[in-house]
This record gives C-alpha cells, sequence and structure tokens, in this order.
C-alpha cells in the first residue's frame, strides 16, 4: 500500500458514486480527458481494481477539492448521455431561468414546469 498515494493533507471531494467499476472507469476517463486527476475508491495502489464483487457499496470517485466543480460540471455531461434527463434542471420556457430538477415551478415566475413528452416527438 502507498499512503501517499491518498494523503491526508490532499483535501479529496467525492463528485460520484458508480455501481460498477465500468461507469466509474468512463466518468474518471473523461475526467483525465480534461486534465483532471482522480481516484476510485476502492482501487488498489498498484492500479488494479478490486473485484466488483468487492465493491458492492458502489464505487466513489474522488478528485481534488479545487478540480471538485469542474469534474462535476464535466460528469453531468456524462450523466446526461447514459441516464437521461431526469435529473437535469430545466429552463422556464416563460422567463428563461434555469429551475433545479427538483423544483415543479420556476422559483422566478411561478410557471409551471413544462411537459417533457415533446421530447418523443
Ligand atoms: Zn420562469
Amino acid at each position: 500500500m502507498n499512503p501517499e498515494e491518498r494523503s491526508t493533507d490532499r483535501s479529496l471531494e467525492t463528485i460520484g458514486v458508480f455501481a460498477s467499476i465500468t461507469e466509474a472507469s468512463i466518468a474518471r476517463a473523461r475526467l483525465e480527458e480534461a486534465g483532471i486527476r482522480s481516484w476510485l475508491q476502492g482501487e488498489l495502489s498498484n492500479g488494479q481494481l478490486f473485484p466488483v464483487g468487492l465493491a458492492l457499496g458502489g464505487i466513489s470517485l474522488e478528485v481534488s477539492d479545487t478540480d471538485a466543480a469542474s469534474a462535476r460540471s464535466l460528469l453531468d455531461d456524462v450523466n446526461q448521455a447514459t441516464t437521461g434527463a431526469d435529473e437535469m434542471a430545466w429552463i422556464c420556457g416563460t422567463c428563461g431561468s434555469e429551475v433545479e430538477s427538483g423544483f415543479e415551478l420556476c422559483w422566478k415566475c411561478q410557471a409551471v414546469r413544462p411537459d417533457r413528452s415533446d421530447r418523443q416527438a
């Protein structure tokens, strides 16, 4: 084990938890393309991964806290591509404000969230 790899003087922030190494690796590769160093919790210090069976609680993807914001925004893109739009913020059609996904009314003008059935068209 190499304790320096997870040194306590480096502040890591978990930016996502994945059900499988495959998903985590996709996200990690995306971050690395952008030049963001990341760590998978559940990864051995020599770079090998635990067998999937040992990672039943999910695999955490961590980055330095200074990279967390940009990493999250990159992963948002990944999530939108792989899981659909349910967790996306929505844009109010009346005033154009961005509204968080948990809200059904625009925080600004109280317009009702638009029906997304038009996505099927
Ligand atoms: Zn609005």
